[in-house]
Order: structure tokens, then C-alpha cells, then sequence
């Protein structure tokens, strides 16, 4: 029997998970065990916490991951902190392999004048508030001034200017948590800038999520026709992108007259961001088109009256003392996977913040495909009976996916009329739920 720790419940994690039962579960393969270990009491990490509360349909990829926990193979470990209950060398010594699959839920930092101004958040916090992660429920966001900056031209800002410009009404059926939903209700944004340093050539957003921002029930976005290369430049494109800009073109063509607009501004850099106690207004450096792809500055300036700032130009893992780490590509530094002997990273933590929820999948396969490779036969380590000794010794309650399914059903139990669950938003809360 082999033995193998993952550490985070994320669709990196399950992926692995499964990809391991299925190259070893079968009856010559010799059987492996499958501990996912995640802080929270609760599972699935990035679908749970990331995926934006309206789109429901993306977050339904938790019922394959669900399968792969109610097997014979795979555990859950839930409220179980690698680095305070238990060290990464302690899970090498249990496990014959351990996956680092912690995902990347630092901000990478702007690194501007003024970013440490009240009301300049991240999108990890700001995404973190509105889906109810406990580490960000208490954020608070400013809402009450009439414009807000979103920086970056990737999905995460289109997440964010999207919410932040829906009407109550359009969180029907999305598990948006009840704190955030009230408080966009009350909010007093009516213009959303979306900043990006590069043109509508470059951006990262995906056609089907770019497209929905044309059909919100009071917010239009805007497009200056001006920003847009000649037509003919779109044949170049990748097929993707060049859908993404045939809408933006649509959106320069449509004329906006609504109470809540999403204004593209193309070529603006930021570079400061000013305020007395509180972000007052961002400012950017205008740039211009490289034929590279790039831009550079050009020196002209302006400002972007603004009472909040969201930043989402991208994430980074969080590194683990005595884990090789690349801090220019904010990972673990590891070669195709393998970190150190016997120590894997997947995901996010492996390849960085790229890629689709799907992209993480073939990423599990390879792993389970190196850690058959390295593992030449059973090794007679404790595996989970060790951790369990371990934990139970320094009094950590680990919370079973049994557990989960109770804090499950009565998530649901409680969901607003129309929605598949309220959240709980705080570990107590969570850990409370499961005796239900
Ligand atoms: P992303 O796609 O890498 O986009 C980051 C954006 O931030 C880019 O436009 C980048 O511009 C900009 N940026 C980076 N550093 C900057 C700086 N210092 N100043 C100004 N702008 C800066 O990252 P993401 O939006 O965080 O998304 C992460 C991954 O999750 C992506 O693969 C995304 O597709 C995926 N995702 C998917 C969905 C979905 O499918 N529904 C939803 C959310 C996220 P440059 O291009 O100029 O560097």
C-alpha cells in the first residue's frame, strides 16, 4: 500500500486524488491512500472560494471531485494547517509522497505609490468577501463612492467589474454570501473602469465571459472606438482572442445609455494611486503599442477619480519555509512537478496562476505519473493512522468529508429563496454546522 499526502482540497488536489486512485487503485496495482489535507473545514478550495457565485455551472465540476471523496481511496482532512499543526518534513516522514497543491491566494503586489491606501484591496480579499472565504469576510469593501478602478484585462477583473455591476435582482441563483449581496445593494458605484496597461489586443479575458458584460440588466460597457486596431489586424489572432475583440468591437459600436457603466481604458499604466485617508483616485501613465506586443510609456498622465481600487494583475503561492520557492514566479520551484525527493507541487503551486479549472486536470495525471515512477514499492509508512496519531496528540479536530456533507446540508438549509446555499462565512461557524 502506498501512501500519499495532498496538501489542499482545490480542483489540483482532487485531480491528483483521482488520477492516483485510478493508477493504483485497481487489484494488481497495489493500492494506494489518499490523504487531502486543506485548512479550512470545508473542501474544494478554489471552486468554492474563486469561481465567481454567478456561474453556478462551472462550480458543478465539485460533484466529480465529490465522487473521488466518497471512494474507498481518497480522505479528506479538513481544518488540518500544514505549517501550524502539522510540517511538510513530518508529512514526508508518514508518506511515501507529498503533493503541494496549495494553489496561489496571494495577490501578486502592484507595487505603486499609495497601493497601501484604505480602499486599494486585492482580488484575492475582494473575491474572497463576495464568495464568503473566512480569511476575507470581514473586508468591508468601500462601496460608497460613484466610481471604482479595476485593474488588469484578465477573467478575475471581469469577475469583479461584473459584480460589482449587477443588480440584486441578477444574483438570483448564484451562492453570492448574504454579507456581500447586501452590500452591493447599498452601493453607490455607477462607473466601473476597467485599467489595462496593454490594448484590446492583449487582453487575457475569455470570449463567453467577456461577452455576458453586453448583457447585464443596468451596466453597459464601453469601448472607445478609438482604441481599437484596424479590423483587418484581428485575422492575426489566436481564435479566442479574436472572438473576445469581435465583442469588444460590438461594445465601441453599441451606444451606452444605462446607470451603471464598465469603461475599458486601453494603454493606461498605473502608477500612483492618491488620497488623503482613503483612495481618492488612481493615476496612469498613458502608453502606446509596441510591435511586440508590449507597450511603453509615453509620459502623459491623468487620473481616474475613484473611491475604490480593486487590483487583479494576477496571484502568487505562498511560500513554506524550507520549500525551494521562485520568488520571480511567485511557486514552488520545482522541475515538471518534482520539488524535492518525494515532495510534489500541482496546480497553480506547480505552473502558476494560468489556465482554466480544466487545465489542472491533466496536471493531477502527471503527477500520479511521476510519483509512479519515483515510488518503487510499498515503503511501510504510516501513512493516514500516522497523521491521525500525530493530530490527535496536539488536539487538532480534523473534520471528515462525512463532516462536510453535514456542513453541506445545512448551508443549503439556510440558502436565500432560489440559491444553493448560504456560505458560512466564519471556521467556527463551519465546525459548529457539522454536529447538525
Ligand atoms: P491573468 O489572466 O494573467 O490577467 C492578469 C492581467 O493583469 C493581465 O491583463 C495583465 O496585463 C495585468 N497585469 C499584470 N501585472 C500588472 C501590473 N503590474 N499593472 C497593470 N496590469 C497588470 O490573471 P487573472 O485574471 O488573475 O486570472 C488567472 C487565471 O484564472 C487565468 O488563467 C484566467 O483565465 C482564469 N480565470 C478564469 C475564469 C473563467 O474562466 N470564468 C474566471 C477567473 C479566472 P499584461 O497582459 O499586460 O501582463
Amino acid at each position: 500500500m502506498r501512501h500519499v499526502a495532498v496538501i489542499g482540497s482545490g480542483p489540483a488536489g482532487y485531480y491528483t486524488a483521482e488520477a492516483l486512485d485510478r493508477k493504483f487503485g485497481g487489484p494488481d496495482a497495489g493500492g494506494v491512500r489518499v490523504d487531502i489535507i486543506d485548512r479550512l473545514p470545508v473542501p474544494f478550495g478554489l471552486i468554492r472560494s474563486g469561481v465567481a457565485p454567478d456561474h453556478q455551472s462551472i462550480k458543478a465540476v465539485s460533484r466529480r471531485y465529490e465522487a473521488v471523496a466518497l471512494g474507498e481511496t481518497v480522505r479528506f482532512a479538513g481544518n488540518v494547517s500544514v505549517g501550524t499543526n502539522v510540517t511538510v518534513a513530518e508529512l514526508l516522514d508518514l508518506y511515501d509522497a507529498v503533493v503541494l497543491a496549495t494553489g496561489a491566494p496571494l495577490d501578486k503586489p502592484l507595487g505603486i505609490a499609495g497601493d497601501d491606501l484604505p480602499g486599494v484591496i486585492g482580488s484575492a480579499a475582494f473575491v474572497g468577501w463576495y464568495n464568503g472565504h473566512p480569511d476575507h469576510a470581514r473586508l468591508d469593501p468601500p462601496l460608497d463612492a460613484a466610481a471604482a478602478c479595476v485593474i488588469g484585462n484578465g477573467n478575475v477583473a471581469l469577475d469583479v467589474a461584473r459584480i460589482l455591476a449587477k443588480t440584486r435582482e441578477e444574483f438570483a441563483g448564484s451562492d453570492i454570501v448574504g454579507h456581500a449581496l447586501e452590500a452591493l445593494a447599498e452601493s453607490r458605484i455607477a462607473r466601473v473602469t476597467l485599467v489595462g496597461r496593454r490594448g484590446p489586443h492583449q487582453i487575457a479575458m475569455t470570449p463567453k465571459e467577456l461577452g455576458e458584460l453586453g448583457h447585464l440588466a443596468r451596466a453597459a460597457p464601453r469601448v472607445d472606438p478609438a482604441d481599437l486596431p484596424p479590423a483587418a489586424a484581428d485575422a492575426a489572432l489566436e481564435p479566442g482572442t479574436r472572438k473576445s475583440v469581435g465583442h469588444l468591437r460590438a461594445f465601441a459600436a453599441a451606444s451606452a445609455d444605462r446607470p451603471v457603466t464598465i469603461d475599458f481604458d486601453f494603454f493606461a499604466r498605473p502608477v500612483e494611486i492618491e488620497g488623503a485617508d482613503r483612495v481618492e483616485r488612481l493615476i496612469v501613465e498613458r502608453t502606446r503599442p509596441l510591435a511586440d506586443g508590449g507597450a511603453e510609456g509615453t509620459g502623459e498622465t491623468y487620473a481616474i477619480p475613484c473611491g475604490l481600487v480593486v487590483s487583479c494583475i494576477g496571484y502568487r503561492t505562498p511560500p513554506i519555509p524550507g520549500i525551494p520557492y521562485d520568488e520571480r514566479l511567485g511557486r514552488f520551484a520545482n522541475t515538471d512537478g518534482r520539488v524535492m525527493p518525494g515532495l510534489y507541487a500541482v496546480g497553480w503551486a506547480r505552473r502558476g496562476p494560468t489556465g482554466t479549472i480544466g487545465t489542472n486536470r491533466p496536471d493531477g495525471y502527471m503527477i500520479a505519473d511521476l510519483i509512479a515512477e519515483d515510488l518503487s514499492g510499498a515503503s511501510g509508512k504510516p501513512g493516514g493512522a500516522g497523521l491521525d496519531a500525530l493530530l490527535a496528540e496536539r488536539g487538532v479536530e480534523t473534520v471528515t468529508f462525512r463532516d462536510w456533507q453535514r456542513i453541506e446540508a445545512a448551508e443549503a438549509a439556510r440558502a436565500r429563496d432560489g440559491a444553493p446555499r448560504e456560505k458560512f462565512v466564519h471556521v467556527a461557524e463551519m465546525l459548529a454546522a457539522r454536529h447538525d
